[in-house]
């Protein structure tokens, strides 16, 4: 063999392990850009809960792209709230948390109970929480003096022992404990034993359609290992609820009401992430 023919033989090998690495690169490359299975499995699941009936793109695209977490783990809460009833939509709500076999924590607007005193019974009975929301959902009647906050939430807690023979320290602030409670009001209301509720996740359902509460709930959830959930008594929360319920479900949360003897969670005691 001349070495010209040599030269050429060698010339053919390294051609083709050349060849043969770049396939293999170009396997490797392709396996790792897309999704792994198990968040396959996970998106189609959750894709298919949201697109039970009518979801915008926009859900659509949040379910593929945002959600990237890890697989089920325990130990991972999430606490249903729900602000300003009962309502005429109490009903509905209370439905949907049957159906689902969960309970969720309502916090209640004083006239309203009085309004809808078969609602608050109901409340109860299913085993939900009760929880109060001021009587005035108003900052500046509510914040007149650390004394009119107390007597707000003592007398919602009056309208609930006359309807349903219960009692409750459970409360939210409307707006939430901060900014607006005065340091004065918020420590009048731990001495008299109240046990004051915020939030981590914020639905925003009162200016949002049904698809846009979905929304919010995939993307400002998808990191969280507690999550407490703002909701109020509107039609469309109601109609968003049961995705709701089956998106925690599915991404391994269990859905617990509030209860006297859980640490409350709020911006003053910055426990909330
Ligand atoms: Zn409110």
């Amino acid at each position: 063999m001349n070495d010209r023919k040599k030269m050429t033989i060698l010339y053919i090998i390294v051609s083709f392990i050349l060849i043969v690495l770049l396939i293999t690169a170009a396997i490797i490359i392709n396996n790792s850009t897309s999704a792994t299975p198990t968040i396959n499995v996970e998106n189609n699941r959750i894709t298919k809960i949201v697109k039970s009936d009518t979801l915008s793109e926009i859900v659509y695209k949040a379910s593929n792209e945002i959600y990237k977490g890890p697989g089920i783990t325990p130990d991972k809460i999430a606490y249903i709230t729900i602000d300003d009833g009962p309502s005429k939509y109490t009903n509905e709500i209370l439905d949907t948390l049957n159906k689902n076999n969960v309970n969720a924590t309502f916090f209640m607007i004083n006239g309203n109970m009085k309004a809808h005193p078969e609602e608050v019974k109901r409340i109860i009975k299913d085993g939900n929480t009760a929880g109060f929301h001021s009587v005035s959902h108003d900052i500046h009647k509510l914040y007149q003096s650390p004394e009119a906050t107390v007597e707000e939430f003592d007398t919602c807690n009056d309208t609930l022992y006359k309807i349903s023979g219960e009692t409750s320290k459970i409360i939210r602030l409307p707006y939430g404990s901060k900014p607006y409670a005065p340091e004065e009001s918020y420590n009048k209301l731990i001495d008299n034993g109240y046990l004051i509720w915020d939030w981590n996740l914020d639905t925003e359902d009162w200016r949002s359609t049904k698809d846009q509460i979905i929304s919010n709930i995939l993307y400002y959830g998808r990191d969280k290992k507690e999550i407490v959930i703002l909701m109020h008594e509107k039609e469309q929360s109601a109609k968003a609820l049961n995705n709701i319920i089956l998106i925690l479900k599915e991404r391994g949360y269990k859905i617990l009401p509030v209860t006297n003897h859980d640490n409350p969670k709020n911006f003053w005691e910055r426990n909330l992430k």
